[in-house]
């Protein structure tokens, strides 16, 4: 196995750089660039040990520096692994990464360290997964959910229903295969029982799996209306910013505005679309065009109408489009004298909400609908979760041979026929964790790393 490096820190100056080195030479590369300020050998020290020094490149001190050992198998890659940690100016990183090749280091593909840590046996695939997870969350929920996967949530889950299955198979297979033996005999209670429990924690995993993704990825949330019931105001208020123009004049959010936020603990990418209305001009309508469209594709949209003024054909058109379309309807200017039928609204809409925008009042209320809408207000961020389509497929042909095995054992099918299906159900399972997946499969899922993890 050849030794890795790579820059582990960002891309962008910093106050430290951070250069991870590892593989079988990862000490005596680290060593050959890195002197101890006690002029003591890199390559006597032990693991979990930092030494203060400097980094030398062609006999010139270029960076103060702290070179961190971790010996095999106590280190992330389960390799020898040191992280020389230098000032992070860009040059200083680079400049010492450079150094590293140049004493025997090979540039560490995108994900590599982390696919040595799946070789090595420190993590499965789900955990490993669950890195890139972490790196790339943006919502608080995502980032719990993926941590708890990190320390083996979803595993533990997946390797309860393997052992159970493997059991049965395994009891059958000698039952089959040795009749004559004393080995006891799976009775067909205990296999249902087996069968059924399989199939419990499988389907659970599963129904969770899309507010999970909701979790994970965030919803294309749309934010429509007409002019002027204050979309921009409610852009601003979820935003906590000035990226929306607030003006008198209608029909002035002309294309549509884009913002990430994050309510309840979940990231909605946000759209503020043009106002709704029938209008001559070429540009706006242009602009309504593209807020349709936008509102068809949304996840979640947030239909917002006018509290101080009585439902115009605009509205009426609006609550059409939204029919069938997740939305909640967010009553906005409650702080001005109210003439809306509200009735029509709430009857018409599963959520609706009160705020104004004006004076920042009623957010909570609408985190609140929208969590529920979602089906992410219940959401256990510690509960094992599929997090990604590879894992659900896998999870999803596990379960569809469980349920053939039931219906076998139903109908009294044979032991053999049955463990067939058994058998096929832990495969699924085996390629889930990582440890039957195939070189291909691996080598996808590292692919979409950083380098440096
Ligand atoms: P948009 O065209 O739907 O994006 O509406 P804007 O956000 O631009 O708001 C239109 C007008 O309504 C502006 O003058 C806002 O100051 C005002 N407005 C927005 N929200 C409220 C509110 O909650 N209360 C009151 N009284 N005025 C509001």
């Amino acid at each position: 196995m050849t030794t890795i490096a790579a820059i582990s820190t960002g891309n962008a100056p910093g106050g430290i750089g951070v250069i991870r080195i590892s593989g079988q030479d990862a000490v005596k590369i680290a060593d050959s660039v890195f002197q101890c300020r006690d002029k003591s050998p890199l390559t006597d020290l032990g693991g979990y040990r930092a030494k203060f020094g400097s980094i030398v490149i062609d006999g010139r001190q270029r960076d103060d520096a702290v070179a961190l050992v971790f010996r095999a198998p106590k280190s992330y890659t389960g390799e020898d692994v040191v992280e020389l940690s230098v000032h992070g100016g860009l040059l200083s990183v680079s400049e010492t990464l450079d150094a590293v090749f140049a004493a025997g280091a090979v540039p560490a593909a995108a994900g590599e360290f982390t696919k040595r840590a799946f070789l090595n046996g420190k993590m499965d695939l789900t955990q490993a997964e669950s890195v890139a997870d972490i790196i790339s969350a943006e919502g608080e929920e995502e980032l719990k959910a993926s941590y708890a996967a990190l320390h083996g949530r979803l595993s533990t889950s997946i390797n309860a229903v393997l052992e159970k299955l493997l059991d049965a198979s395994s009891t059958m297979a000698a039952w089959v295969d040795y009749p004559d033996e004393e080995i006891p005999e799976l009775t067909d209670g205990e296999l249902l029982n087996t069968l059924q429990f399989c199939q419990g924690e499988l389907k659970n995993l599963l129904d969770s799996y899309d507010s999970g993704q909701v979790v994970k990825a965030g919803v294309d949330t749309v934010i429509a209306g007409r002019p002027n019931v204050g979309k921009s105001s409610l852009m601003n208020m979820l935003t906590g910013t000035d990226k929306s123009i607030v003006t008198h004049i209608e029909g002035t959010t002309r294309d549509i505005v884009e913002e990430n936020v994050r309510l309840g603990g979940i990231v909605l990418h946000l759209k503020d679309t043009a106002g709704l209305r029938e209008s001559g001009d070429v540009v706006e309508n242009i602009g309504i065009e593209k807020a349709y469209k936008a509102l068809e594709n949304a996840q979640l949209v947030l239909a917002v109408f006018d509290a101080s003024a009585a439902l115009t054909d605009e509205d009426e058109e609006l609550m059409k489009r939204c029919a069938d379309r997740r939305t909640v309807a967010v009553v906005n200017k409650t702080d001005l004298k109210s003439v809306l039928d509200t009735n029509r609204i709430e009857s018409t809409f599963d959520k609706t909400v009160y705020i104004s925008a004006k004076n920042d009042e009623g957010l909570d209320a609408l985190e609140a609908a929208v969590t529920s809408l979602l089906g992410t207000a219940d959401f256990d961020s510690s509960a094992p979760l599929l997090a990604n389509l590879r894992q659900k497929q896998h999870c999803e042909n596990a379960l569809a041979s469980i349920n053939e095995a039931l219906d076998g054992a139903a109908l009294g099918v044979t032991y053999d026929a049955i463990n067939v299906m058994i058998d096929a159900a832990a495969e699924e399972l085996l390629s889930l964790t990582g440890k039957k997946a195939s070189a291909e499969v691996v080598n996808h899922i590292f692919s979409k790393f950083c380098v440096g993890k």
